[in-house]
């Protein structure tokens, strides 16, 4: 089994209730590189090439609670000693970061494709990084999902794709891809061919709870 991507979860155990690499408890940031590393490894132990980070606990519903110039100063950090990482153990392995705008938290750092092109030149080692943009997420911000990715694309950052389908600015919905934005989608497939990305073509979409199984292998096939 060759295993094209690889990540972590850093948003589901209690203790990432705060944040993973943005927490204000220097034990929990420890803590998320400390199990991020060894996933890391487990992930090219499979064959993994390309390493997603999708911050689902980074950020806050009271701003009072953590300043947001030290949140993207930690994430920076952590990003930075990740790639030191990944270069020390000698890996073929680069990142992919997922922005999302909001949810779980109330609002989340990084909230577009947009703001992590911005924040990867900032890292020590920006050709590393690049970006894993997701259909639902960009439209949760309204904005227009073939125009992101091609952005991505003209500036070599597009290492990965989270194709799915969403009913406008409200919850993350992962419907199925092109289930309802059918012309813009239809322009981000012709992106995708004629730009040549060679990148995994990854549907992170969820069958319909109403669907029974022969419905699921459908739902995939409909993707
Ligand atoms: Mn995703
Ligand atoms: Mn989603």
């Amino acid at each position: 089994v060759v295993v094209p991507m690889a990540t972590t979860n850093l948003f589901s155990e209690a203790i990432f209730k705060d944040g993973a690499f943005t927490s204000n408890d220097s034990k929990v940031r420890a803590y998320a590189l400390q199990k991020t590393m060894n996933a890391i490894d487990l992930g090219v132990e499979l064959g993994a090439k390309i390493y997603v980070f999708w911050g689902g606990r980074e950020g806050t519903e009271s701003d009072a609670t953590k300043n947001p110039i030290t949140a993207i100063k930690r994430s920076r950090e952590a990003m930075n000693f990740l790639c030191e990482y990944v270069t020390d153990k000698k890996y073929d392995l680069k990142f992919a970061l997922e922005a999302k705008p909001n949810e779980p938290r109330g609002d989340m750092y990084n909230p577009t494709t947009g703001h992590m092109l911005a924040f990867i030149t900032t890292l020590d080692h920006p050709e590393m990084v690049g970006v894993n943009p997701e259909v639902g997420h960009e439209q949760m911000s309204g904005l227009n999902f073939y125009h992101v990715v091609a952005q991505a694309v003209e500036a070599g950052k597009l290492f990965h794709i989270d194709l799915n389908d969403q009913k406008g600015p409200r919850f993350d919905q992962d419907l199925r891809f092109g289930s309802e934005s059918i012309k813009n989608l239809f322009f981000l497939v012709k992106l995708l061919e004629d730009s040549g990305y060679e990148g995994p073509r990854h549907f992170d979409a969820h069958p319909y709870r109403s669907e029974a199984e022969a419905g699921v292998w459908e739902f995939a096939a409909g993707c």
